[in-house]
C-alpha cells in the first residue's frame, strides 16, 4: 500500500484550493458536502464559485495563494490545471508540513481522493492507487446500488441511541443488540423509530448473557474464495479465532476485526502447542463466554484431530458444532483435471497420511499397490521414500503414475508429476517447502492425453 486509507476530520479545519475552473469546480462539489471551512484561491473563476461565495459556502480569494495562507490549514488541493502553478503551491504545502493533493497528478501528491460512495455519516472510500480507475468506478457503482438511500438516516438514527445502548455490558451484549438493530438495514424503507429501539433494549436488558460456543471450521485448501458461506459467517462472528499454522493470513483477515487470533502452531502431526494445550485454550475461552472458531485447514475431520477437541468440549458441557471444509485433496485432484473416483478404475479412493504418532505410517501396502488405486497421501513429504519402497516391495507397478500437488488451490500451486519408481527422487529434486499431497494413481489429465503411461495404454487396449 502507497497510501493508506484513514477518515480525516474535517469538521470546522480549514481545506484550501487552489484554482477557480473545472477542475477544481469537480473537487469543490465534493469538498462542500463536508463540514470543513473551504477556502479558493484563483485569479479567474468559473460562475458557480461566485455563486458558492456569495451563498457563504466558502471563502473565494480572487489572488494566488501565498505562503501565508497556510498557516493551520488541514489540506490543499492543486487544481488549476496548470503544471506550473501546481508545483509552486504544492511546494509551499510541503515546506509548511500541510497534506496536499495536485489533481491528476498522483506521484506528486501527498494524499488522493478515493471514489466515495457517501450515506453520511456512512461512507465508502474506494481507491486503486490510480492502478484502475474505471475499476474503482465500477465498484463504487455497484456499492451504490447495494446502500439504499436512506441508509443515512438509518446510520443517524442509530448514532442518536448509542448513550441508551450503553446500558449493555459492553462486548457481546452489546454487540448483539447493535447488530439486531442493523440486521435489515440495507432492506429497509425508512430508519427505526425511536419506540423500536427502546422496545428492542429492553429485549436485550432482559436476556442473560449467551454462553460461550465453539465452531470447528475448516479454512479449505489456502484460498479465500474456497471457504463455504458458513464458514465465512464464523469467522464473521467470531470473538476468537484459534488456527493451525496452515492457514494463511489472507483467510484470517476475514475474521471480525477484534477478534483475538491465536496460532495453534499445528501443522499436521507436528505440534507445536501440545494437543493437551489447545484443548485447554478452546474450553477456556468459551467458558469465558467467547465464540470460539477452531480453524483448520482443509476439512476439520481429515487428519485435523479433531475428535480430541470435541471431546474436550464435550467434557466441559459446552456447545460446539462442525463447518465442513473443501479437503485438499479435493482441490489436488480438481487441479490435475482428474475425479478421486472413476467407474472402471476405482471404486473406492483413500485417504492416508504419511505420519502419525508413531513416526511413518504403516497401511494396506498390498492394498495401495494394486493397480487403479487412488489415493491422496496427507504429510507424505518426509515419508516419500518410505512409501516409495512399501509400495515396490507390494509389487506396485514402478510405472504407477503419481502427482504431488504442492499449495493446492493456492496460487503458488505446483505439480510434480512423477511415477512410483521416481517418486522420492522426484519429489527432493522439486525442493517442495508449502504443504503437499501426494496424489497416488493420478496423472495430471493434459499429460496423460499427451502420453499414456504404458499400464494405462494397456488397461485400455
Ligand atoms: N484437514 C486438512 C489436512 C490437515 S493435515 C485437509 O482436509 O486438507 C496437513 C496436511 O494436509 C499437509 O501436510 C498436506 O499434506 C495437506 N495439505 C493441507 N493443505 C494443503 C494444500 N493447500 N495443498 C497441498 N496439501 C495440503
Amino acid at each position: 500500500m502507497k497510501f493508506f486509507p484513514i477518515f480525516l476530520r474535517v469538521a470546522d479545519a480549514r481545506i484550501l484550493v487552489s484554482g477557480g475552473g473545472e477542475t477544481a469546480l469537480a473537487k469543490l462539489r465534493l469538498l462542500l458536502k463536508t463540514e470543513a471551512r473551504i477556502e479558493v484561491y484563483a485569479e479567474e473563476i468559473a460562475p458557480a464559485l461566485a455563486e458558492w461565495a456569495e451563498e457563504g459556502r466558502l471563502v473565494l480569494h480572487r489572488r494566488a495563494l501565498i505562503a501565508r495562507d497556510l498557516d493551520g490549514a488541514r489540506l490543499l488541493y492543486a487544481a488549476n490545471d496548470d503544471a506550473q502553478e501546481d508545483g509552486r503551491v504544492a511546494a509551499l504545502a510541503a515546506e509548511a508540513g500541510i497534506l496536499f493533493n495536485i489533481v491528476d497528478n498522483l506521484d506528486d501528491s501527498r494524499f488522493l481522493t478515493p471514489a466515495m460512495v457517501d450515506r453520511d455519516p456512512l461512507v465508502v472510500a474506494i481507491g486503486s492507487e490510480g492502478a484502475a480507475p474505471v475499476l474503482a468506478r465500477s465498484i463504487k457503482a455497484q456499492i451504490e446500488a447495494l446502500l439504499p438511500a436512506r441508509l443515512g438516516a438509518f446510520v443517524r438514527a442509530a448514532r442518536a441511541f448509542r448513550a441508551e445502548a450503553e446500558r449493555l455490558p459492553a462486548g457481546r451484549p452489546r454487540r448483539a443488540f447493535w447488530s439486531d438493530v442493523f440486521a435489515d438495514a440495507l432492506s429497509a424503507q425508512t430508519e427505526p423509530e425511536r419506540e423500536t429501539l427502546d422496545r428492542l433494549l429492553a429485549t436485550h436488558l432482559a436476556e442473560r448473557p449467551a454462553p460461550g460456543r465453539v465452531l470447528f471450521v475448516g479454512a479449505g485448501p489456502g484460498d479465500p474464495d474456497d471457504l463455504t458461506m458458513r464458514a465465512r459467517r464464523a469467522l464473521d462472528s467470531a470473538d476468537v479465532v484459534i488456527h493451525d499454522r496452515l492457514v494463511p493470513a489472507p483467510i484470517l483477515e476475514l475474521a471480525r476485526r477484534e477478534a483475538e487470533i491465536i496460532e495453534a502452531g499445528k501443522t499436521g502431526f507436528g505440534a507445536s502447542l501440545p494437543q493437551a494445550a489447545i484443548n485447554d485454550l478452546i474450553v477456556a475461552r468459551a467458558e469465558a463466554g467467547a465464540v470460539v472458531v477452531r480453524l483448520k485447514s482443509g476439512d476439520p475431520g481429515v487428519f485435523g484431530r479433531l475428535d480430541e477437541e470435541i471431546e474436550a468440549c464435550a467434557a466441559a458441557g459446552l456447545d460446539w458444532t462442525v463447518v465442513p471444509g473443501l479437503t485438499s485433496a479435493s482441490a489436488a485432484a480438481a487441479s490435475l483435471g482428474q475425479s478421486l473416483t472413476r467407474r472402471g478404475r476405482n471404486s473406492e479412493m483413500r485417504l492416508i497420511t504419511g505420519h502419525d504418532i508413531d513416526g511413518f505410517a504403516d497401511h494396506d501396502w498390498a492394498a495401495l499397490a494394486r493397480e487403479g488405486t487412488v489415493a491422496a497421501i496427507y504429510m507424505g513429504k518426509r515419508a516419500a521414500r518410505f512409501i516409495q519402497g512399501r509400495l515396490l516391495m507390494q509389487g506396485g507397478h514402478p510405472e504407477t503414475p503419481i502427482s504431488v500437488v504442492e499449495n493446492a488451490g493456492r496460487p503458488e500451486e505446483r505439480i510434480v508429476a512423477t511415477r512410483l519408481s521416481a517418486l522420492a527422487e522426484d519429489m527432493a529434486a522439486a525442493g517442495l517447502t508449502g504443504p503437499a499431497l501426494i496424489m497416488l494413481g493420478l496423472a495430471p489429465r493434459r499429460e496423460e492425453i499427451a502420453a499414456p503411461l504404458p499400464a494405462l495404454a494397456e488397461a485400455v487396449s
